[in-house]
Order: C-alpha cells, then sequence, then structure tokens
C-alpha cells in the first residue's frame, strides 16, 4: 500500500486574511483620499468579526459596521479604540447601551433620534451618530417626509455630533442599473442639506461605479471577503480569494450504468462512473441547491456534483480524473481560488454573501496570512 496521499483529515474552512487586507487595499487604492469603512455584520460575513477586524486594523483601517447591537459590544471589547457604527441605529430601549459601549448609531428615523438624545443628554458619553437617509431602498433609512422635517428643524439635532450622513445602494451590483444614478442625485440633495460629517453611499458594488459614488467614506463588505463587485455580469472579479473550503475523498466507488446516486435518485449513471464522495453537506453550509448543479475542483480540474447534497455528504463524478488523483484522501476544493465564491452560490440560486453567512460551525477554522504582530 501506498502512503496516505495527504494529511488533512478534516473538512476544513481556511481565512485567508492576508487577502482579505490585499482587498482591503485594492478598494483604498481606487479613493481619492476618502476612506474605507469595513462591514463586520454577522460575524465579519460569516469569517469571524473579530479576527477579520483585528487584521484590518492592524492594516490601517478604523471605521467599522455592524448591524446589531450585541455585535458592537462584542466587537468593542477586541478593538477598544474603533469607530464602531451599528446600523440597526437605536432599537428602542437601546440607547444606554449603545453609549456605554462607546458605540454609534446610525440613526433611521426621528423616533430614532429623539430615542439618542434622551440617552446622551447630560452624559460624558460620547454623543455621536450617523443619519442614515433613505434615498431609494425602501427598508432603513430616514423617509423623505421625515428628511423634510429634519431640514426645516435643525435644533432637533442640538446636541448630537453627527458622524456620518449616509444611505444605501439598492442595486449597485447591477452595472448600469437607473436606479443608482437616481440614488446619487437624491444623495446630493440630502448632502447639500446636512454638510455635517462624513458622507457615505457606496458598498461595494458603488465603490466600483467609479468616484461619483465614493464621497469621505465607503462602506464595502463582501469585496473585502473575496465577492466580486457585479456577479454573474461577466466583468471580471478585482478581487483575492479569502474563503477556502476543503475536504478530503472519503470513498471512490465505481458505479454501473442504470445506476442512481444519492437520496431521491436524482442522478443516474449513463455510462460506468467513478463517483466520489466528500464529506461536507448542507450542515457545513454548501447549499442543498447545488445538488446536481454545482461544481467541485480536484488538483484544480473541475468535477461535478452529481445527486443530492445531503446533510453530511456530497458525490462527485471523478470519471474524468486520472486515477491517482481521485483516490480516498485526496483533497476536493469545494469553494476557493479554483471555485470562486460567486460561481458556487450562482450555480445553487444563491448569492457570495449567503454562502459565507451560513458556513458551518462544524468546519474547522483555519486563519492565515495573518503573520505581522498588531501595532498597539
Ligand atoms: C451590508 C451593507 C453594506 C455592505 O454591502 P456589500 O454589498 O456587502 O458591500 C453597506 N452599507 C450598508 C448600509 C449595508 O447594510
Amino acid at each position: 500500500m501506498s502512503a496516505p496521499p495527504t494529511v488533512q483529515a478534516r473538512p476544513r474552512a481556511t481565512i485567508d486574511l492576508a487577502a482579505l487586507v490585499g482587498n482591503y487595499r485594492i478598494i483604498l487604492d481606487r479613493l481619492a483620499g476618502g476612506a474605507v469603512a469595513a462591514m463586520v455584520k454577522a460575524d465579519g460575513y460569516g469569517l469571524g468579526a473579530i479576527p477579520v477586524a483585528d487584521a484590518l486594523w492592524a492594516a490601517g483601517c478604523r471605521r467599522f459596521f455592524v448591524a446589531r447591537l450585541d455585535e458592537g459590544i462584542a466587537l468593542r471589547a477586541a478593538l477598544p479604540e474603533a469607530e464602531i457604527n451599528v446600523l440597526d441605529g437605536v432599537v428602542p430601549g437601546t440607547g444606554p447601551e449603545l453609549a456605554a459601549n462607546d458605540l454609534v448609531p446610525i440613526i433611521n428615523s426621528i423616533a430614532q433620534l429623539d430615542e439618542w438624545r434622551t440617552a446622551v443628554a447630560g452624559s460624558a458619553r460620547s454623543t455621536a451618530a450617523g443619519l442614515h437617509f433613505d434615498s431609494g431602498m425602501g427598508r432603513l433609512g430616514i423617509p423623505a417626509d421625515e428628511t423634510d422635517w429634519l431640514a426645516d428643524h435643525p435644533d432637533a439635532l442640538g446636541g448630537i455630533e453627527i458622524r456620518h450622513v449616509m444611505s444605501h445602494l439598492a442595486s449597485a451590483d447591477v452595472p448600469g442599473s437607473p436606479q443608482s444614478a437616481v440614488q446619487l442625485e437624491r444623495f446630493l440633495a440630502i448632502r447639500d442639506r446636512f454638510p455635517a460629517g462624513a458622507a457615505s453611499l457606496a458598498n461595494s458594488a458603488g465603490v466600483f461605479l467609479g468616484p461619483a459614488y465614493h464621497f469621505d467614506l465607503v462602506r464595502p463588505g463582501i469585496s473585502l471577503y473575496g465577492g466580486a463587485p457585479f456577479p454573474g455580469s461577466g466583468r471580471p472579479n478585482p478581487m483575492q480569494s479569502v474563503l477556502t473550503v476543503e475536504a478530503p475523498i472519503i470513498q471512490v466507488r465505481t458505479a454501473a450504468a442504470g445506476e442512481t446516486i444519492g437520496y431521491g435518485a436524482t442522478h443516474r449513471v449513463t455510462s460506468p462512473a467513478r463517483i466520489a464522495t466528500v464529506p461536507v453537506g448542507y450542515a457545513d453550509g454548501f447549499l442543498r441547491s447545488s445538488s446536481n448543479v454545482g461544481l467541485a475542483a480536484v488538483a484544480g480540474r473541475p468535477v461535478p456534483i452529481v445527486g443530492r447534497v445531503s446533510m453530511d455528504l456530497i458525490t462527485l463524478d471523478v470519471t474524468e480524473l486520472d486515477d491517482g488523483l481521485a483516490q480516498p484522501g485526496a483533497i476536493v476544493e469545494l469553494i476557493g481560488p479554483n471555485c470562486p465564491i460567486d460561481e458556487v452560490a450562482g450555480r445553487a440560486g444563491s448569492i457570495a454573501n449567503e454562502l459565507l453567512t451560513i458556513l458551518g460551525r462544524r468546519l474547522e477554522r483555519r486563519y492565515v496570512g495573518r503573520d505581522r504582530p498588531r501595532p498597539d
């Protein structure tokens, strides 16, 4: 018997923090002097808010956004000096806790504004807040009628340090979408009425729409984590792959013509085939909708997923590979440089953001590329 071909025994997720920092710099390089705030909501898009934010802080990033109060509190413990913005804003009852943790709420309504003024009135804490105006997303943000009211009643902002004036693009990832231009016009008009603080409009895709969208601060998320700014558009992805998911083959079997593979017998072998079974399934965050449409890679060569993705396993047709490559212990890449996350997601009818944030906790996690000591 030959020696085992590999030492990797477990399915694992490798997170390349050097690639993450490289992506931060790619974005920074596109700006004419503005700043980059890192979106680390949803546990850093599933990759670990603390290690991600820590690596970005070491690279010079000083501003971060999370969605929830609790995400902000956890990040505050790791980065005592950082500016940490909370997109949910002042959810009723959370003002004191936001203030106590030196978090910057992104105000989404007059009611939230009132709540914040009450929370910080007479306190020695920072009064800083961002103002999020809705320019067309129709989700969060100060609506048009409240924007008019606020412009007419500037006293309502008294006692508050306005740190950001921001809005959020709904269709930036669709190149040429007329909605982006409409939102840009509306945001320019909003900015005229609220000139204090840093202006911020662009998410990842917005950064790549050009300088008109950059203002003082951009807020990329998915691009930092390697996702394409315009997925599915055919445009090349300028970002580096950050996440690699790999697992060893645990069994290779020969299937005769007519045999079926997996639950529901959804794949029928038409001529003799070699089927490799890999210990990753939907319990690891690998979408079941990849069944019969997904691709993996062995030694850089694409291999199709055949049959259903089950809870713990997937099956690959490795007939086209040399026998020496498709052996138990050989490493299969499921997401990574050879299996770009946007393509894996797209084949499953999803987007990179969803794939990242459902990354399974059962996968062994390994952080690489964090070799520089943290400057304090
Ligand atoms: C999530 C989010 C972003 C980042 O979006 P990406 O498309 O991941 O770059 C920016 N701004 C707001 C308000 C968000 O909610």
